[in-house]
């Protein structure tokens, strides 16, 4: 089990849902919160940076971190293989911050058994179709590689009894608000405040 101070977001959702548009405007816009960069053997996609969007790395590799136990979670989906690196989260959640974990349903599941506190955050789409409409105006992925992710996001869709918030992603603006003030309110429990209020406390 991975002791932490910080809080522990995951966010899941089916491909083109809009997680990636929320989670990158949550980080840029919320300080001390820093977004988990995970390993995959998939290739990046144009515009993606190694080291920023994935650690990008071969198979070989990918193996040699299963085998030292270097994953909190793994798993294999759309022919690729995704993880969790243990070092750097274990590093990251050390100093206080909170992190933001953009994986998948099985992954979140397993992360879970790790962080039990760990807060969970499902986007919906608003319908399938505009799930398949987002994934196509997305313009990264052949028609090949949507047909496959439009059959799994039933898949994934079905889990999200096993989260604790649900963000239903139609209008983006009110979207945002809404996984924003997870997060915040997160923030703002009182055995996270305890600190800062004893601190205040003492000044009188
Ligand atoms: P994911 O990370 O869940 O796979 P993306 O964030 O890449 O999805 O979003 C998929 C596409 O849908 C992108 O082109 C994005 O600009 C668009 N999109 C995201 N949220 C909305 C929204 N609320 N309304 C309309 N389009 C959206
Ligand atoms: P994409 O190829 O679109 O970047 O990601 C495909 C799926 O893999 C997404 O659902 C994403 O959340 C998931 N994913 C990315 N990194 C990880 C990870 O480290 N672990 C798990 N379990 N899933 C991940």
């Amino acid at each position: 089990m991975i002791q932490h101070p910080g809080n522990v977001f995951v966010v899941s959702a089916p491909s083109g849902a809009g997680k990636s548009t929320l989670a990158q405007r949550l980080v840029a816009s919320v300080p001390d919160l820093v977004f988990s960069i995970s390993f995959t053997t998939r290739k990046p996609r144009p515009g993606e940076v190694d080291g920023r969007d994935y650690f990008f790395i071969d198979e070989a590799r990918f193996d040699a971190m299963v085998a030292e136990g270097g994953f909190v979670e793994w798993v294999q989906v759309y022919g690729h293989r995704y993880g969790t690196g243990r070092d750097w989260l274990q590093q990251t959640l050390a100093t206080g911050r909170d992190v933001l974990l953009d994986i998948e349903t099985t992954g979140a599941r397993n992360l879970r058994e790790a962080i039990p506190d760990a807060r969970m955050i499902f986007i919906l789409p608003p319908s399938a179709a505009s799930l398949e409409q987002r994934l196509r105006s997305r313009g990264k992925d052949s028609d090949e590689q949507i047909a496959i992710r439009l059959k799994h996001a039933r898949h994934e869709l079905e889990q999200y009894p096993a989260y604790d918030y649900l963000v239903l992603n139609d209008d983006l603006e009110l979207s945002y608000r809404h996984f924003e003030s997870i997060i915040l309110a997160a923030r703002a429990r009182r055995e996270r405040m305890t600190p800062v209020a004893e601190g205040v406390l003492q000044g009188f």
